[in-house]
């Protein structure tokens, strides 16, 4: 019998090693040794990947890996057949799902399906038992610009799309006549079978049957319009409720706007995300609104009334005490954005105004001031 390297040295960890350290040397190797990102080394990636995962296996167990330190490769004789690790012992499924996330790749999805049937052979099964499901039509995704008083305001748009609509021709059935004839491919399962070679052995992989999409059947005179799908691409206008207070890359879900099913099934929805165009004033800044206003040097010493246009078109008064200081940032409550209930507020940055023309009198007047000293 070959010697076996030992688990500790296989995951480069310390004998007394955590949980937590198992598992992040695991995650590190199992990434370096995925084979998709060995092209070149397969082979051995495969072997070496196997390799940690018996590892893993057992150390991340505490039963497993007592008896492992106390009796050696021996003691799990009887947990693993003949002492042989396989992939039929390993738990560790959902871990190898976190770690790679949607990168899984084909070589686990095959595992999955041979091993807890959750894949496409088993949701081949579940669309035809769930013929609504099924037909479902697919979302769309759309976005819109929105000026910054539409935001405010909130508004409604009218958009236009490419959509999925009911074929006219066959008015959604499919054919004219309705008539369906068993898959001779499947033979109405929906279903093929194929011997699939992965590295993790050999397994029977059941996949959606090509030549009736999983439907398990054929229609006997399908539309000639609309290839029997019972539905063609059409532009259509709808309108859209915007609400106010929406951010920039935020969406909206707009259910059974998206593309009709096949075959009359149900529509998917509309997802519209927003796009929040500049404004040439106006800052945003969360809720709130920053805007800038130039005031005569007088009204700064002497104190006024200014109005200002708000991002809405509305006129605002404010009254400004005299000795303003140039800089100065006045805060008007609850005239910012609008936003789940409450509404940001409105900041308006007082400059001065320096005269760059100047009458006689006027001249004469400012040369008055200097020699006051102001
Ligand atoms: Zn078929
Ligand atoms: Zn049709």
């Amino acid at each position: 019998m070959a010697t076996k390297k030992d688990y500790y040295e296989i995951l480069g960890v310390p004998r007394n090693a955590s949980q937590e350290e198992i598992k992040k040397a695991y995650r590190r190797l199992a990434i370096k040794y995925h084979p998709d990102r060995n092209p070149d080394n397969k082979e051995e990636a495969e072997k070496k990947f196997k390799e940690i995962s018996e590892a893993y296996e057992v150390l991340s167990d505490p039963e497993k890996r007592r008896i492992y330190d106390q009796y050696g490769h021996e003691g799990l004789n009887g947990v693993f057949k003949n002492g042989n690790f396989s992939w039929q012992n390993f738990s560790h499924f959902d871990d190898l799902r976190d770690i790679f996330g949607d990168n899984f790749g084909h070589f686990f999805e095959d595992i999955f399906d041979t091993f807890f049937g959750t894949g496409t052979a088993s949701r081949a099964r579940r669309y035809r038992a769930n013929q609504t499901y099924r037909n479902r039509g697919e979302d769309i995704r759309i976005s819109i610009p929105l000026s910054l008083r539409e935001i405010v305001e909130g508004t409604k748009k009218k958009v236009k799309l490419k959509r999925y609509e009911v074929c006219d021709a066959c008015g959604g059935k499919g054919s004219k006549s309705g008539k369906e004839e068993t898959c001779p491919v499947c033979g109405g399962t929906g279903v093929v079978r194929n011997v699939k070679r992965t590295f993790f052995g050999q397994f029977i992989q059941e996949s959606v049957c090509h030549n009736c999409g999983g439907r398990g059947y054929i229609l006997k005179d399908p539309c000639p319009v609309c290839h029997g799908t019972g539905r063609v691409k059409k532009e259509v206008e709808i309108e859209i409720n915007i609400p106010p207070g929406l951010r920039d890359g935020e969406y909206l879900i707009v259910r059974g706007e998206g593309n009709i099913g096949e075959r009359g099934g149900p529509r998917g929805d509309l997802y519209v995300f927003v796009r929040e165009e500049a404004h040439p004033v106006f800052k945003r800044e969360g809720e709130d609104l920053h805007t800038e206003v130039e005031i005569p040097f007088s009204t700064a010493v002497l104190g006024g009334n200014i109005e200002i246009d708000t991002v809405t078109g509305e006129k605002l008064r404010l009254k400004l005490k005299p000795g303003i200081q140039c800089g100065t940032v006045l805060k008007i409550p609850k005239k910012g954005v609008p936003r789940q209930g409450r509404r940001g507020d409105l900041y308006v940055k007082i400059n001065l105004k320096t005269p760059q023309k100047v009458s006689r009198e006027m001249k004469k007047l400012f040369e008055k001031l200097r020699d006051l000293g102001s």
